[in-house]
Formats: C-alpha cells, sequence, structure tokens
C-alpha cells in the first residue's frame, strides 16, 4: 500500500506518545496531531476556545467531547492538515471520540492502533520528573536528565519548563481519568476489528520505536 498510515496511539500519560509521535511523523512521513498541544497553544494565545480548554486542563480533567470534536473535524476535514496519513497523540480519550472519529475518517478507516504500555508507578515517576520544551512537545527533558545550561532546550533554543498539569494532584487525577474513560476504548477498537497492537513502552525510547515500526510495517 502507497498510502501514508493512519495511525492512533493509545496509552497513559506519560507513556511516551508525544515522544514516540514525533518519531513516527517523520519516519512515515505523516501528520502529528497532539490534541494536548494544540489546546495549550490555544490557551497561551488566549483565544476563547483555548482559555474554556486550559480550566479543564490545569484540573488535570477531559476537556468536553464537543470541544474537541470541532477541532479534530476541521483537521480531518477534506484538505485539512489530517487530510491523508497521521498519527493521532491523546485522541481519542473516550468511547464517545473514537465512535466520532470513525464517523468522519471519510471511509478510510485507522490502519494501527498502537497502546504503549507502562505501569502506573513508572508514570507517575516518569511525569513527576517530566520536563518539557514549551517550542517543541516532544523535546522531552527530565529533572535528572536536563537540558545542557537546565532551562534551554538543546534541540531548538526553546525554554524548558514543567508542565502546569504535571503536579502530584493533577498526575494521579489524569490517571484515574484514563482508567475510567481511556482504558475502554481499546475494547471499543478490539470488538471493530481494527488492528490494535499494545508494546511494550519499557526500554530506551530507540528500542520502543523499533517496535512501534515493526507492528505498522506488519500491517501496511
Ligand atoms: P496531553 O498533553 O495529551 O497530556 O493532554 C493535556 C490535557 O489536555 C489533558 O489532561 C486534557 O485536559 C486535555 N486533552 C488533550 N487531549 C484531549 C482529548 N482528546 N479529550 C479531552 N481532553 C483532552
Amino acid at each position: 500500500m502507497n498510502l501514508r498510515p493512519r495511525l492512533v496511539l493509545l496509552g497513559k500519560q506519560g507513556a511516551g506518545k508525544g515522544t514516540q509521535a514525533v518519531r513516527l511523523a517523520a519516519q512515515y512521513d505523516i501528520a502529528h496531531l497532539s490534541t494536548g498541544d494544540l489546546f495549550r497553544a490555544q490557551g497561551k494565545l488566549g483565544t476563547e476556545f483555548g482559555l474554556k480548554a486550559k480550566q479543564y486542563m490545569d484540573n488535570g480533567d477531559l476537556v468536553p467531547d464537543e470541544i474537541v470534536m470541532g477541532v479534530i473535524e476541521e483537521c480531518l476535514a477534506p484538505g485539512g492538515t489530517l487530510a491523508e496519513g497521521f498519527v493521532l497523540d491523546g485522541f481519542p480519550r473516550t468511547r464517545a471520540q473514537a465512535e466520532a472519529l470513525e464517523i468522519v475518517l471519510d471511509g478510510r478507516p485507522i490502519d494501527i492502533v498502537i497502546h504503549l504500555d507502562v505501569p502506573r508507578a513508572i508514570v507517575v515517576e516518569r511525569l513527576s520528573e517530566r520536563r518539557v520544551c514549551v517550542k517543541n512537545s516532544g523535546h522531552i527533558y527530565s529533572f535528572s536528565k536536563p537540558p545542557a545550561d537546565g532551562h534551554t532546550c538543546d534541540k531548538c533554543g526553546g525554554e524548558v519548563v514543567q508542565r502546569e498539569d504535571d503536579t502530584p494532584e493533577a498526575i494521579n487525577r489524569r490517571l484515574d481519568t484514563y482508567e475510567r474513560d481511556t482504558r475502554p476504548i481499546r475494547e471499543f477498537y478490539g470488538s471493530n476489528d481494527r488492528p490494535l497492537v499494545t508494546i511494550d513502552g519499557l526500554g530506551e525510547t530507540d528500542e520502543v520505536f523499533a517496535r512501534c515500526c515493526d507492528a505498522i510495517d506488519a500491517v501496511l
């Protein structure tokens, strides 16, 4: 198949979706859509939509489905940024979003859903330590492995900060929400015969990336 793949990355916050999505987008020449990045950018711009989303995000709650779907439908419209291949990172996050996505996919469904599996105790540790570049959220550091000068991204010069929702309270709230609202999506894809692969998200970034590529290449 020559078409660019349509991928969904599922997994807990801190499982490595952002890191892998950036690499997969480059590898397969596809668009990367992180709904979290999109909302954060709108929040910074101070748009009405962004400020509304920020209230939910700062508490560690999900942005309501109707707001999320409005954005996604625009991206997936013919000629939109996701008209061809893509990797979705942080979307869908509820069963209702997964169902709505099927409808807006214009008859060409998702090629593969990759579930990056990392135990909760490990992601709590990763999220508490995480530091991100404000320019490129895929440029990720940690408290113990900061950029060379401590606060400037080695790759792009952006400021490296701790996310406002990476506090212990918000982390636990987000992970509880994941268990309640996002985990059931796996059953949804399984029962709709979409290729769903669980990949061990532990190990070096390169190793996890190689596992993702093997899984994708096997279905293309
Ligand atoms: P992320 O960067 O993917 O961890 O997302 C950060 C925050 O953005 C989440 O905790 C939610 O508040 C919000 N968010 C991102 N994607 C979605 C989505 N698909 N549905 C609802 N809320 C979302």
